[in-house]
């Protein structure tokens, strides 16, 4: 069996985290390292490596993801303005290899190169 992921360990309770929110899909933590005032990571339950590995059969779990960031964005009181991104292997910028979403906030992007 492939060993568990950072994110799977989290999920599993083997490794504490600042859990805001999980369902039977995907789990929202607090960024060890915020780049924000507000920076969570919304990760499935399923460890997909990356974006570019996700399949047709993840269609449903990744607009669950998208339409989830916006719920969990007005939960924070952040929804007039935030940031998501996610990093898409070594290059892309990407360190745990198991798909995740950071939603940024509470921060001006507007001046930002993107
Ligand atoms: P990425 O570079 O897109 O793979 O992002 C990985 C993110 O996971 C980084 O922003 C890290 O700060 C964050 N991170 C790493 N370990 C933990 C942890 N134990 N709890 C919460 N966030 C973490």
């Amino acid at each position: 069996m492939a060993e568990k992921t950072l994110f799977t360990k989290i999920i599993d309770r083997e490794l504490a985290a600042d859990i805001i929110y999980e369902d039977d899909q995907c789990i929202c933590i607090r960024d060890i390292n915020p780049q924000a005032p507000t920076h969570v990571l919304l990760i499935p339950r399923k460890p997909i490596p990356t974006l570019a590995k996700a399949s047709n059969e993840d269609k449903a779990l990744l607009g669950h993801l998208l339409l989830k960031i916006g719920d969990i964005a007005r939960s924070l009181g952040v929804e007039d303005g935030f940031r998501v991104v996610m990093n898409n292997g070594e290059k892309g910028g990407q360190v745990v290899f198991h798909l995740h979403l950071h939603l940024l906030a509470d921060k001006t992007f507007s001046d930002d190169s993107l």
